[in-house]
């Protein structure tokens, strides 16, 4: 390894370099020029078939790729760390320094030393950085989960209004909104984006984002670019964007402007979203939900994982995408739920749609490599297969009676590409290869001239084998052949011991090369159909590089048509593999209601029933009736008795019902949700370290503030991160507020048992429990909720399930005796609670009573006043201010 990496660097490291002054080395100083454009990337420099790192990227790239770091020449007085990695495997990686949150700037030589040489003996190569690659900006099918989007988002502020702009370049999704500040968490969490890009020095910006030049966000430069990028004279087709949305939308395009190195990837037209459009769900909810991702990161024990039955990439894509954003709207929820049904009820028309599906190439990763300039030969093939495949789906489901109008409105974009499928069913052979460099791609037929040239090729090739039997005659050596390789070509080659009459002058042979038992030479005849056929090979491969060119142009002047076709694709796949989820896990249609009501008959968790069935286990189903007049449960019960379970059940029910899946229940009836919380409390996360009470107080502020009349929230064990007393307090003082301010539906899970005394205050709150029993001594938990109060807690007979040794739990139980004792005398934990019949709600009614002074402020807008309005509005408040108010009197 040593003496290869020494030969590796012998060029940067000439003896030059090793003098006074490191500016002395031509290839030093391109070095540093390049890494000054990119001082915020690992530098990937080309040098022959390596890409090398120096100084302290070779630190942090061979610490990070475990990989040799060594130390050569020498640059101010010290050696040079350097580390490389082979060109042909450097995705894998690049893969893993992007992973590890480095960014790499690819420094390519632009020209072949043949090309510097004719501009001197001694020049350097030339070399520029190509290309930047980021988390967010990869299009590379080894770097990318085929299964999940990979978002890059930059965010701007303008004038109080948080503007986002997303794009996932490898399909070329582009999305633009609008998000109030308290949404931007959610929203983050929902696109769960690859990298964050924001204009530096803004104080708002999520700690994880990349600072880029605030100049960059510019929206009146923005509105230009998008203008011309999409050919469009105004942009007010998509919506109208607001300055916030295009000052975001520039520092995207400039960033991936950048990362290309001044060649846009591939975007649709934007997509103008709404945050109103979806649920709204923060970042705390999805990860104590599992939505798309466990806890722990993986994607195995999601709710997407035990739901997914997509049979393509980009259906598992879209799948992910519409659970981690469920719709708002009823009308979009049953326009999917209408196909889901179609292929529940026609079970062979599924069957038949996901044989078909499975044969699908992933068509818009395709496309966006080919829009990226990194597509291949294949890329269109994968095309041509891809949207054939569509055209054949049309048929099929162009034949229904009565199509649902979702799939009304996909069909139209299934097919119309017929043109341009005959082209490249003609022109590519049946399996291309990945790499254009070596030709074999274009079919034969397609074009004359290239048959002729690879005839004039195998005419060639044959006739050098013939040359080979007549050598061996006229020499008599049987053993002559004839080889070939990359310095000399075709030769003759022969073993030593017969070499020394092919070195007479008069043998017709000329003698290029002697190793080490065999000797090569050159022949006149040979040499000439040598020619012949690296003429007519170089010329083929030439041909066949510009119908690539050809084709692959053909097929981006319909890159919107395509990218619509794979997106109705992914949208048949979502549809058909919900509806296979549906028929395996007897699921049933959610009715979707106006009014706040959440009824569910025989609910399951889809994880968790997984989980216990592989355990041999049945899951024991639950129903669930909210109303606005019963809109809160507070279910009690042992620990392991199925709280959990039960509360995140219906809160993954809500998702998927909202996403336009059917739900693992006998029966819903759900009110739109528009927010969904959960919260868990503080101990059950302490395991990963992450979350402390803290971080549980301030989620649950988080719900307190936001949760509307149409929210749904699950909240578990609320309180228990702190002692007894204040857990309880606080859980008490949380219920209060969820069911008098908020007003919105609420599972609240706590073992405070003392927290069952607020249901004879409290309207809207009803007590449930989950069952369990004692038998024999031992706790069988039931898992079944009932109504009513937990009769008692079972925290011992837990203790003992769990394994406690026997004398503990004795003692336990003593210890337990005298407790209770002492509750019996005082009146418990809770004692004295009922004396306080206002607890919250007289707070609240102080903190709501009417403030003039905070409405007229309320009213202004600031923006709307003339400086003279301004001043009379101050005069105004100042009058309010002298007046006496009630409120605070
Ligand atoms: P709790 O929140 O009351 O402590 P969990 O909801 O965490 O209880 O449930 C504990 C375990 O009980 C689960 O991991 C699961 O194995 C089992 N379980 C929960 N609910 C059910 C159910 N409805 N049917 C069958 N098993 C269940």
């Amino acid at each position: 390894m040593a003496a290869c990496i020494t030969s590796r660097y012998q060029h940067f490291m000439t003896g030059k370099l090793q003098g006074d002054s490191a500016a002395a080395t031509p290839m030093m100083a391109q070095y540093f020029a390049l890494k000054a454009q990119a001082p915020d990337c690992l530098l990937f420099y080309r040098m022959g078939d390596f890409f090398e790192l120096f100084f302290d990227d070779a630190k942090a790239a061979s610490a990070c790729l475990d990989i040799a770091l060594t130390a050569r020449g020498e640059h101010g007085g010290n050696a040079v760390p350097m580390c490389g990695v082979p060109a042909h495997s450097a995705e894998i990686y690049l893969a893993r320094l992007i992973k590890a949150g480095h960014r790499v700037a690819i420094a390519e030589q632009t020209e072949t030393p043949a090309e510097a040489k004719k501009r001197g003996s001694k020049s350097l190569v030339a070399r520029g950085i190509v290309r930047v690659v980021t988390a967010g900006t990869l299009t590379e099918e080894t770097l990318l989960d085929a299964r999940a989007a990979n978002w890059l988002v930059a965010l701007a502020e303008v004038g109080g209004q948080i503007g986002l702009a997303a794009a996932d370049i490898s399909t070329g999704r582009f999305e633009i909104s609008v998000i109030a500040p308290h949404a931007l968490d959610a929203e983050l969490a929902r696109l769960s984006a690859a990298e964050i890009v924001a204009p530096e020095g803004w104080d708002a910006a999520p700690a994880n984002a990349w600072s880029a030049p605030a100049a960059s966000f510019n929206s009146v430069h923005a509105e230009a670019r998008l203008k011309k990028l999409f050919g469009v004279a105004t942009l007010d087709g998509f919506g109208g964007f607001s300055r916030a949305e295009l000052a975001a939308a520039g520092g995207l395009l400039a960033y991936l402007e950048r990362a290309g190195q001044g060649t846009l990837p591939f975007l649709q037209l934007p997509h103008r979203r709404a945050t109103s459009d979806h649920m709204l769900i923060d970042a705390a909810t999805r990860e104590s939900l599992e939505l798309t991702l466990t806890a722990g990161g993986a994607r195995k024990g999601s709710l997407l994982d035990a739901i997914d039955r997509t049979v393509t990439g980009a259906g598992a894509r879209l799948l992910a995408g519409d659970i981690s954003a469920p719709l708002s709207e009823k009308p979009a929820i049953e326009a999917r739920l209408d196909l889901v049904t179609l292929f529940v009820e026609d079970g062979g028309l599924r069957e038949r749609l996901r044989t078909r599906l499975r044969q699908i190439p992933d068509i818009s990763r395709a496309l966006g490599r080919l829009v990226a300039g990194r597509g291949g030969p294949r890329d269109l093939a994968l095309l041509r297969d891809g949207l054939s495949e569509g055209a054949t789906l049309r048929d099929l489901l162009a034949a229904l009676p009565q199509p649902p109008q979702l799939l009304i409105d996909l069909l139209p974009r299934l097919a119309g590409h017929g043109a341009l499928i005959e082209l490249l069913m003609r022109a590519l052979v049946p399996a291309p290869p990945l790499d254009a460099s070596d030709g074999g791609y274009i079919a034969e037929g397609y074009d004359a001239a290239l048959d002729d040239l690879r005839n004039a090729g195998s005419d060639g090739r044959r006739a050098i084998a013939l040359l080979e039997a007549r050598y061996r005659e006229r020499t008599g050596i049987a053993s002559l052949k004839i080889r070939h390789n990359n310095v000399l070509g075709y030769h003759v080659e022969v073993s030593a011991r017969h070499a020394d009459p092919l070195m007479a002058a008069d043998s017709g042979f000329t003698h290029r090369q002697t190793l080490a038992g065999v000797v090569r030479f050159n022949a006149a005849d040979l040499h000439e159909q040598a020619m012949r056929v690296t003429q007519a090979g170089a010329h083929a491969i030439a041909a066949e590089a510009a119908h690539l060119e050809e084709l692959t142009r053909a097929a981006l002047d319909r890159t919107a048509q395509i990218a619509a076709t794979a997106d109705a694709l992914a949208r048949l796949d979502v549809a058909a593999a919900v509806a296979e989820r549906a028929i395996e896990g007897g699921w049933c249609r959610p009715a979707i209601q106006d009014h706040a009501c959440f009824e569910i008959e025989g609910g399951r968790h889809p994880v968790v029933e997984a989980a216990v069935a592989a355990a041999g286990q049945p899951f024991v189903a639950n129903d669930l009736k909210l109303d606005p007049d019963r809109r809160l449960w507070l279910v009690t019960g042992p620990n392991m008795g199925g709280k959990s379970t039960f509360l995140r059940q219906n809160a993954l029910i809500a998702v998927l019902a909202q996403a336009g899946s059917y739900v693992p229940a006998s029966s819903a009836r759900i009110g739109l949700v528009d927010r969904l919380f959960s919260r868990v409390g503080a101990s059950d996360n302490l395991a990963r370290g992450r979350s402390t009470f803290m971080v549980e107080m301030v989620e649950t502020a988080a719900i307190l503030a936001q949760a509307t009349e149409r929210s749904f929230v699950i909240l578990d064990e609320v309180g228990r991160g702190t002692s007894t007393y204040d857990g309880l307090a606080i859980a008490w003082a949380v219920v209060e507020a969820v069911h008098d301010i908020n007003r919105c539906r609420c599972l609240f899970a706590t073992h405070y048992h003392e927290l069952t005394r607020l249901a004879e205050r409290l309207d809207a709150l009803s007590l449930h429990h989950v069952r369990a029993r004692e038998w024999k001594g031992d706790l069988v938990l039931l898992h079944e909720v009932t109504e009513g109060p937990a009769d008692r807690s079972y925290g011992l007979a837990v203790a003992k399930l769990a394994g406690l040794p026997p004398a503990v739990v004795s003692r336990a139980s003593a210890v337990l005796k005298k407790l209770e004792a002492g509750r019996a005398a005082t009146g418990g934990l809770a004692a004295g609670l009922d004396d306080l019949p206002l607890f919250a709600a007289a707070a609240t009614v102080e903190a709501l009573k009417p403030d003039p002074l905070r409405e007229a402020i309320e009213r202004t807008q600031p923006d709307a006043l003339s400086p003279r309005e301004a001043l009379d509005l101050l005069y105004e408040l100042k009058r309010i201010a002298a007046e006496p108010n009630e409120a605070f009197g």
